[in-house]
This record gives structure tokens, sequence and C-alpha cells, in this order.
């Protein structure tokens, strides 16, 4: 099914994106907001940032640069939605600068799949999610290589693993401007190290 052109809104949509928000809440995200595609702003130089200093997990994955269309590609998809949902998973700071920061990211791409598929099961079969991470390391860690990127097959995991939002360059800080949500620091001296949180994000475009 084609996307609808932007001045198309779906009937109902309004109702249906407020479903999204109150279902994602209620799947364990700290919170999510509906925002215009319009400001969802891409920026190059968060893209390079994949490639100078080039990480650990450039090209590992065909959902990582420069496997994937970058900041170029996503502004001509945007082009086709109007609405997107973006949430945030507040997570303890301790658990994400630990052994089980793997874990975290799996969360946050199974979080934003869900919302996908939930977007999709309301008649928004073009939703499109991304989240934060590389999939090589999250869900093919103990795999020798990405078996799409070898050439070897589909994903192993294509319920679950989305592609970063990094490699796209997209301005996660303007979206959180945009959300209204004051994020607490991570080096907040006022908190015990034991109750810090640090968000991580996700964005799920719907039409
Ligand atoms: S096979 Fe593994 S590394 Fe490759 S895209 Fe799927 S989840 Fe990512």
């Amino acid at each position: 099914m084609q996307t609808p052109a932007p001045n198309d809104a779906p009937e109902g949509s309004n109702e249906k994106l407020e479903t999204l928000i109150q279902e994602a809440l209620r799947s364990g995200v700290t919170a999510a907001a509906v925002v215009s595609t319009v400001d969802i702003t891409v920026d190059p130089k968060l893209a390079g940032m994949c490639y100078e200093p080039r990480c650990e997990a450039y090209g590992q994955s065909m959902s990582c640069p420069p496997h994937v269309s970058g900041p170029d590609g996503f502004r001509k998809r945007l082009k086709r939605f109007r609405r997107a949902v973006f949430f945030k998973i507040d997570v303890p700071s301790e658990l994400l600068f630990s052994s089980d920061r793997r874990e975290v990211f799996q969360l946050l791409h199974e979080m934003a799949a869900g919302i996908e598929h939930q977007a999709a099961a309301m008649g928004f079969h073009d939703a499109r999610a991304y989240a934060g991470g590389s999939c090589k390391q999250i869900f093919c860690h103990d795999k020798p290589g990405c078996r799409v990127v070898a050439g070897r097959g589909p994903c192993r995991h294509p319920q679950s693993a989305r592609q970063s939002m990094s490699g796209f360059g997209i301005d996660v800080a303007g979206l959180v401007r945009r959300a209204g949500w004051r994020e607490r620091l991570v080096t907040d001296a006022d908190t015990p190290p034991s109750d810090r949180m640090t968000p991580v994000y996700g964005l799920v475009l719907v039409y």
C-alpha cells in the first residue's frame, strides 16, 4: 500500500496516534509524543560521527553506514510522512554503562519495532521505526557477521532489529526540545550515582 500524500491524513488518524501513544506508555516507555515530520531535522555532521572518529560498529550491519541511505535518503523518506511518534526510555545510568548495556538497547529496538507493528495493525502500513545502537552488537553479537551484509540471506531479527537514527543524522536533541522534555544530565551533581537516569530514544514514522 502506498503512503497517502502528505495532505491526506487518514481518517481517524489523530485518535489512532493517541492510542499509539497510550499503548507505548503501557508497554513501558517513559514518555512519548506525536511530532510533525517538518520538525524532524537531519544534520550530515551528526551522521558524520559514525565515520569520524569511526564507530566500531561502522559497516558491520545493514542498519549502519555505509549500508544505509544517510541524511539524503532520510530526507526523501520524510517527504512521504506527516506524523511520527518520538519516545524515550529512562534507564538507570549505571545499567547503561555496565555489561547490561546490550539488553537496554535490545529493549529500545523491541519497543520501537512494537510501536511500528501496532501502527501497521492500525492501517499505517508504511510505518517505519528507528532506534539507537548497532543491531550487530545488540542482536548478532555472537555471530561472525551480519547475514545481510555477507549476502547470505535475510536479517536474523526482522521483528526487532531496527536502523539506528545516528546513521541518518537525525537531530535527536532537536526532537527532545520539540517534545518539551527537560532531560536531567547524567552528571547531575545533586543526584546520587545510583539514582541517575539516562534517556535512550526511538522514532517511528507513522503516516
Ligand atoms: S542480521 Fe543481525 S547484524 Fe544484520 S541487520 Fe539483522 S540484526 Fe542486524
